[in-house]
């Protein structure tokens, strides 16, 4: 790759290959994890290079030689396999999708975006995300008999490295940080805010990490309950999980969160039997959708990995047909229509079986599989797609919502 300087602290990487929207958008997307003296990578319109802006003094020789290296691993991701759309449904509402919905919800005191990720809701919203969960656990209840569970929100490190959550999505987690057990470095730590303006944290060489992380994944903390047991057909768990992902600068609004919530399904026991519940999964997406009254779609997806392993896993996940993701159509800020992925529908072969130790009666390790709805994205979705007007609101939900 040749490189051009532009601007000052603009260059432009000319890519090895032309790529398709998919891989730019991914390349957009992870560029914030590519080095802090970078601001953003933007793929050209032809989409045959990628303009790098860079910081404020920033190293330009180190930064593009890393850049590079990222473009170079994020165009061998193979694309093109062919979407398979199982579900369609259209909405009944007229009216145009709502434009603005985060800065509406904050001005109707609805939302309160703290700005790093996290929101605070009540009245409609509150509402809105009380039904979406309630909804999703009465279908999973009717079609499943699934059980209800609580579990943990934070996880420890061996756990996630069981899933294989630092090989994939290293870049996501979170670790809970400590004040080291000394008197000394507690006390400097406590003197130091007892009249401090703002909050002075400890000295990095005071702070221990002892492996707790916060969970990034819904269906992770279930796993280690079932080591032992033993499926002649299969069971289903069903709860609603606090999920946290280091998203960095992509976080925006309801969309794309530092801590949210998932209505979480996981089906555990033979192949004949996860598959079974994966098919049935469909009819509840379609019903979801329709109560809701949203359009909405179930289309094969893969995952966003880390860019190292990006393009064989997702190679991998697209061959195996793996993983479905719903899509709602909603608006970026900018007004455009993109599809938010409000949840996946995926299934994991014995993966979990072999690594959490639980099997079928004829001792292979067991099959799982998992349904996520992300609560906040179908709140967003919704309001979207009906706006800020009772009346354009299915009756069922209108009632329930602004009453
Ligand atoms: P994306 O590609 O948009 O980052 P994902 O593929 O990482 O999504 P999954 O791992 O399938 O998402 O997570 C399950 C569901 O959790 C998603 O379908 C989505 O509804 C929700 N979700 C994921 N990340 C976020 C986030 N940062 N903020 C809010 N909801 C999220
Ligand atoms: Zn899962
Ligand atoms: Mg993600």
């Amino acid at each position: 790759m040749n490189k051009h300087v532009t601007n000052f602290n603009e260059i432009i990487l000319p890519l090895s290959r032309e790529i398709d929207r998919e891989i730019a958008g991914d390349i957009e997307k992870e560029s914030v994890f590519v080095s802090p003296q970078i601001d953003r990578i933007i793929v050209s319109e032809d989409l045959k290079s990628a303009k790098l802006i860079a910081r404020d003094g920033a190293n330009m020789e180190e930064v593009a030689d890393k850049a590079k290296r990222f473009l170079d691993v994020m165009v061998k991701q193979v694309s093109g396999f062919e979407i398979k759309v199982f579900v369609d449904i259209k909405r009944k509402d007229t009216g145009p999708y709502q434009i603005g919905v985060n800065d509406g919800l904050v001005e109707r005191g609805w939302m309160h975006d703290y700005g790093k990720g996290q929101v605070a809701y009540s009245g409609p919203v509150l509402k809105l995300a009380q039904l979406i969960n309630e909804k999703a656990g009465e279908l999973y209840k009717k079609a499943y008999n699934a059980t209800d569970g609580h579990f943990p929100a934070m996880i420890d490190a061996d756990t996630l490295h069981k899933c294989g959550y630092f090989d994939s999505h290293p870049n996501a987690v979170t670790f809970v940080g400590n004040v080291v057990e000394d008197f000394d470095a507690i006390e400097e730590f406590r003197r130091a805010n007892s009249c401090s303006e703002g909050a002075l944290l400890p000295q990095p060489e005071h702070i221990h990490i002892d492996g707790m992380c916060l969970n990034p994944a819904a269906c992770f903390p279930c796993y280690p309950t079932l080591k032992g047991k033993t499926y002649l057909t299969g069971e289903c768990f069903t709860w609603m999980g606090r999920v946290f992902r280091y998203e960095s600068r992509n976080i925006n609004g309801l969309d794309r969160l530092y801590e949210f919530n998932v209505r979480e399904l996981v089906f555990v026991g033979t192949e004949e039997y996860v598959r079974e519940c994966r098919a049935k999964a469909l009819p509840i997406v379609e019903e979801m959708a329709t109560f809701f009254d949203i359009d909405c779609q179930v289309q094969t997806a893969t995952d966003p990995f880390f860019a190292t392993v990006s393009a064989a896993k997702k190679f991998w996940q697209a061959a195996q047909e793996v993983k479905n993701e719903i899509k709602i159509p909603a608006l970026g800020n900018d007004g455009s229509t993109k599809m938010l992925a409000c949840g996946s529908i995926n299934l994991h072969g014995n993966f979990f079986g072999k690594r959490f130790e639980f099997y079928c009666a004829n001792g292979e390790p067991a099959q799982t599989g998992c349904v996520g709805l992300g609560i906040e994205r179908w709140v967003l979705a919704a309001f979207t797609q009906h706006g800020f007007e009772p009346h354009r609101w299915p009756e069922a939900v209108r009632n329930r919502i602004f009453s």
